[in-house]
């Protein structure tokens, strides 16, 4: 490590699975490590789990055996919070709770020197609310790492009001220097990565409530059009509902319940019936019999054998131009007239999503209109939703479906709602984070990194 905040002892206050995490990030980068817990017996059990861990990575050849043995060996457990009156940096990871966490950090500050900073390992709980009754606020801050903190890179660096500037940088060359990639942001209800994604969870989840499509399509969709990693009802049930369910619940609240932050009824219900993901073998997806998949859906089911033999191109069609070189090498002739954006095959017109519905289009064009979805990338999309206005012809969807099949693309049929599927989320998660920039919770950059 190259920082002259290599000395640094770092204490960690909670042994839970983020003191831990936090524990191994720091030992791993050559600092002195003190962990205090309220039960003795987390830190035996943290400091096994970070033993355990490291085996796995010795065994896997990734680090070399002497090396977890010096990592290890820097984690120090402490039986008393005056233990850590050397640290020059403190990580608080207890519970998710006001009044424990403004109580640790009353009794810590009057441990530790004047120059020390106390960190926050917080999602939701507000930086001013816990430096409230701190004598030197200004050394007072949120140091966000996400689960599994030795693996996720993101730290958000949170400054509340009176955070000085010295312990901001001080907290951000020291994540960077950890490997991390660290963002400044303002104390703001979820921060950046907590609010800006509560639209990745909201949005599916309107449109299961509407019944526009299913868990399984929209999940499929997410992932192989939208080039996330997982669908939103997979992730869901990797988080834990009940969890997801109470970060959403307390970003609605802090933000003095505005709709766009609403929490979903439908999830209300699985919580409440125990439905929690993974951890209760059963959330939107069963994971009873050891599954260990989601069963997610891996193909769609609709196909058609109809194969165009041109299209034209009418006006610009936007990030969706690559489908026409997919056309060409697939056969089709494509041809380009003036028009207002849209793929027209045998009298049909195939546009991509811009919130108005298909219906509405049809009715003011007076021809058939299918929308498609966004995709991460048309050039190499193999998925693509399509939403088809009420009392289309089966002609129209089987041209529809069968130009895209002819590109080798497969095709999941959603409601016709404004912005269907992935349009309509990714711009609700553009939408909100261009509200936390102008609102100056962070740089743009620090957004796009987040
Ligand atoms: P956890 O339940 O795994 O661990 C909490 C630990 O704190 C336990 O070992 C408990 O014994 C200890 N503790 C409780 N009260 C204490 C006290 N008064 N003094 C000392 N120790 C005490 O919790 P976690 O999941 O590690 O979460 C910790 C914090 O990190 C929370 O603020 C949470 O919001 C935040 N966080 C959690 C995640 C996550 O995915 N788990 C991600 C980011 C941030």
């Amino acid at each position: 490590m190259s920082t002259h905040y290599q000395h640094f002892k770092v204490g960690i206050i909670g042994a839970g699975t983020m003191g831990a995490g936090i524990a191994q990030v720091a030992a791993g980068y050559g600092h002195r490590v003190l962990v205090y817990d309220i039960e003795n017996s987390a830190i035996d059990a943290a400091i096994a789990r970070t033993r355990t861990a490291l085996d796995r990575l010795v065994e896997k050849g990734r680090i070399e055996p002497a090396r977890a043995n010096q990592l290890v060996a820097r984690i120090h457990g402490c039986t008393a919070l005056s233990g850590l009156a050397q640290c020059d940096l403190v990580i608080e990871a207890v519970a998710e709770d006001l009044e424990i966490k403004r109580r640790l950090f009353r009794e810590v500050e009057s441990h530790c020197c004047e120059q020390a900073i106390l960190a926050t390992n917080t999602s939701s709980i507000s930086i001013d609310a816990l430096a409230e009754d701190l004598q030197r606020p200004h050394n007072f801050l949120g140091m966000h790492f996400f689960n599994p903190a030795p693996v996720m890179k993101l730290v958000e660096v949170v400054s509340g009001a009176v955070t000085g500037e010295r312990a901001a940088d001080c907290v951000y060359q020291l994540a960077r220097s950890w490997g991390k990639v660290a963002v400044h942001a303002r104390n703001s209800p979820g921060f950046i990565v907590n609010r800006v994604a509560r639209s990745f969870y909201a949005e599916p989840l309107r449109l299961l409530q509407e019944k526009a499509a299913s868990v399984e399509t929209i999940d499929l969709v997410f992932r192989e059009s939208g080039g996330f990693r997982m669908g939103p009802f997979e992730l869901m049930d990797l988080i834990g509902n009940d969890v997801n369910y109470a970060v959403t619940e307390s970003v609605f609240n802090a933000f003095h319940k505005n709709p766009r932050f609403q929490p979903s009824v439908l999830q209300k219900e699985r919580v409440d019936a125990g439905a929690l993901g993974r951890k209760s073998r059963r959330g939107w997806y069963d994971y009873s019999n050891n599954n260990s998949s989601s069963q997610a859906m891996k193909k769609p089911l609709t196909h058609s054998h109809f194969r165009p033999q041109s299209m034209v191109i009418q006006g610009d069609i936007g990030v969706a131009g690559d489908l026409a070189a997919r056309a060409s090498e697939a056969g089709i002739s494509v041809t380009g007239q003036a028009g207002s954006g849209s793929i027209r095959i045998d009298g049909v017109n195939l546009m991509l999503t811009d919130g108005r519905t298909a219906k509405l289009l049809s009715e003011q064009w007076g021809s058939e209109i299918v929308l498609f979805d966004l995709a991460a990338d048309f050039a190499s999309t193999s998925q693509v939703a399509l939403g088809f206005p009420v009392n289309c012809g089966q002609p129209a969807r089987d041209t529809a479906i069968g130009f895209f099949n002819a590109l080798g693309i497969n095709v999941s049929i959603v409601a016709d709602s404004p912005g269907l599927c992935l349009m309509r989320t990714v711009c609700m998660l553009a939408n909100e984070a261009a509200d936390a920039v102008s609102q100056g919770v962070c740089k743009v950059e620090a957004v796009d990194t987040a």
